[in-house]
């Protein structure tokens, strides 16, 4: 791929992710509080965020679909900024519904590695979760 089409997709990417963002009825900045809440509203179930230890090479982020809510744990030991980045990010496989509605009685999970940047999905969610903190205000 040459590097003017890496920049054309990073552009797209991005503005696909302002896109969704918008759709969601946020503000121009908003808190991760407010776009929890608003994705919660979106899918009509409760999302938990957790905090667990991960292995070091990875998965950095799940998310864990159960039956009545979504679960997404977040490697404890990455820095503040990009557990917030990792959030941004397992949000924007639930706003882009990478994996449809759980199966009755079964979670579905998506487990996402650094060894998955390249598919194109992980790429996309790499860039929500980025323009998720661009957005984001204390
Ligand atoms: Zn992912």
């Amino acid at each position: 791929m040459s590097r003017y089409s890496d920049d054309a997709l990073v552009l797209t990417l991005v503005r696909e992710a302002g896109a969704v963002l918008d759709g969601l009825g946020l503000a121009g900045t908003f808190t991760l509080a407010e776009l929890h809440t608003g994705i919660e509203r979106r899918r009509g179930r409760p999302i938990e965020i957790r905090h667990h230890p991960m292995p070091p090479e990875g998965p950095h982020g799940l998310w864990v679909m159960g039956e009545t809510a979504d679960y997404v744990f977040v490697d404890e030991s990455a820095p503040p900024l990009r557990r917030t980045q990792i959030i941004g990010h397992e949000f924007g496989h639930m706003l882009f519904d990478d994996r449809g509605d759980p199966l009755p009685g079964e979670p579905a999970l998506h487990a996402c590695a650094r060894s998955g940047y390249d598919e194109m999905i992980e790429q996309r969610c790499e860039w929500f979760g980025t323009v998720v903190l661009q957005r984001l205000r204390d």
